[in-house]
């Protein structure tokens, strides 16, 4: 109750601060926010890039927005020039979380507010908000559903067998989705509901590096052969859409998505058009959608309230301890999406148009 109170009034005096600094970000002569996007190659930081600059730009800032192409001294570079060429506030989805600490010193000295863009920015003090969505939350609904497309929710007993799939672990946010994928599955791997065939367990086992497909189809080859000759995969825990599509490309290699060989229950993340498409085909089971729209909308609200010098908005002060201090954090809340809610959640909402899926 007390934490509840205070969180609202935080949002309250918050939402006081954005509306007077909304007047003030148009007074203060557009000043510059540097955006610096992890890549291209994932239509959601493309989203996330767009809406940033739309949000900001209505706002009345100028925006300098970059792309890395998922190479670190390239973002690096990028966040150089941005302090150099006098940028206000940064804004950085970070590639490898732990690589930009000199840079943010330098922006620190300058005054610079940086505030880490849905990936946490690790191993220093120089960073003051975060703003991204409940990952460990993530992580526990690809794994919920999971139990749900299996029917052990429904009482089937199993044992099934699954295996695990984490994200880059240059990425603070792989390790929060697999954890929280692990406090649904683990109890049930422990009761034998559940078996990880491979034993590959833990995210110094099944990570991706940068997030990649390939790699991710090449170890469900790996494991399809060493470990399923007699065998069937009934679950995949995938904790990205991108990695979904190498998994099921890996499985339709060895006969998968028949009618005798059914595609396994996978999970994914992002709701990205060609992974919703699997969805419909019945290839993948799920995804979460994270709302790039009103994560671009949180973050201009930290930009205003910080260079209005007024109190930003945020919800979280306990969970993202980066090394260095912990960030104040803003958690937007993930939705999961099925084959029977996906045009309620992703077309009705605006998000797509349906004609994208004809
Ligand atoms: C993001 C996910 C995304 C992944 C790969 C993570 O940091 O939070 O939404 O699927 O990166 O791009």
């Amino acid at each position: 109750m007390l934490k509840l109170k205070t969180t609202f009034l935080a949002m309250v005096l918050a939402g006081a601060a954005t509306m007077a600094s909304g007047l003030t970000a148009s007074a203060q002569d557009k000043a510059t926010v540097g955006i610096a996007m992890p890549t291209k190659s994932s239509a959601r930081w493309i989203a996330d890039g767009d809406n940033m600059v739309k949000v900001l730009k209505e706002r009345g800032y100028n925006t300098d927005l970059q792309y890395a192409e998922d190479d670190i001294p390239n973002q690096l570079s990028q966040v150089e020039n941005m302090v150099t060429k006098g940028a206000k506030a940064l804004v950085i989805a970070a590639i490898d979380g732990t690589t930009l600490s000199d840079v943010l010193k330098q922006a620190k000295a300058k005054g610079i507010t940086v505030i880490a863009y849905d990936r946490l920015i690790r191993g220093t003090p120089n960073v003051d908000y975060y703003a991204t969505f409940d990952n460990f939350q993530v992580g526990v609904l690809q794994a919920e559903s999971i139990v749900k497309g299996l029917g052990l929710k429904d009482g089937k007993e199993g044992p099934f067998n699954i295996e695990l799939f984490g994200g880059s672990p240059d990425d603070n946010n792989a390790f929060f989705f697999y954890n929280g994928a692990m406090s649904v599955l683990q109890p049930l791997i422990d009761s034998k509901k559940l078996v990880v065939v491979s034993g590959q367990m833990g995210m110094d086992k099944v990570a991706t590096l940068r997030w990649d497909g390939a790699t991710a189809q090449a170890r469900m080859d790996n494991l399809l052969s060493a470990y399923y000759g007699n065998k069937k995969v009934n679950a995949v825990l995938s904790p990205y859409d991108g990695l979904s599509i190498g998994i099921i490309s890996s499985l339709k290699g060895v006969g998968y998505g028949s009618a005798d060989q059914p595609m396994p229950i996978i999970s994914g993340q992002d709701a990205e058009v060609p992974s919703i498409k699997a969805m419909l085909r019945g290839d993948q089971y799920s995804t979460i959608f994270k709302d790039t729209r009103d994560l671009a909308k949180v973050t201009a609200d930290m930009v205003d309230a910080a260079l209005a010098g007024k109190q930003v908005t945020v919800n979280d002060t306990k969970t993202y301890e980066n090394g260095a201090k912990t960030v104040p954090s803003y958690l937007l809340k993930p939705v999961v999406v099925y084959k029977d809610n996906w045009e309620k959640v992703l077309v009705e909402s605006g998000y797509y148009k349906k004609s994208q899926f004809q």
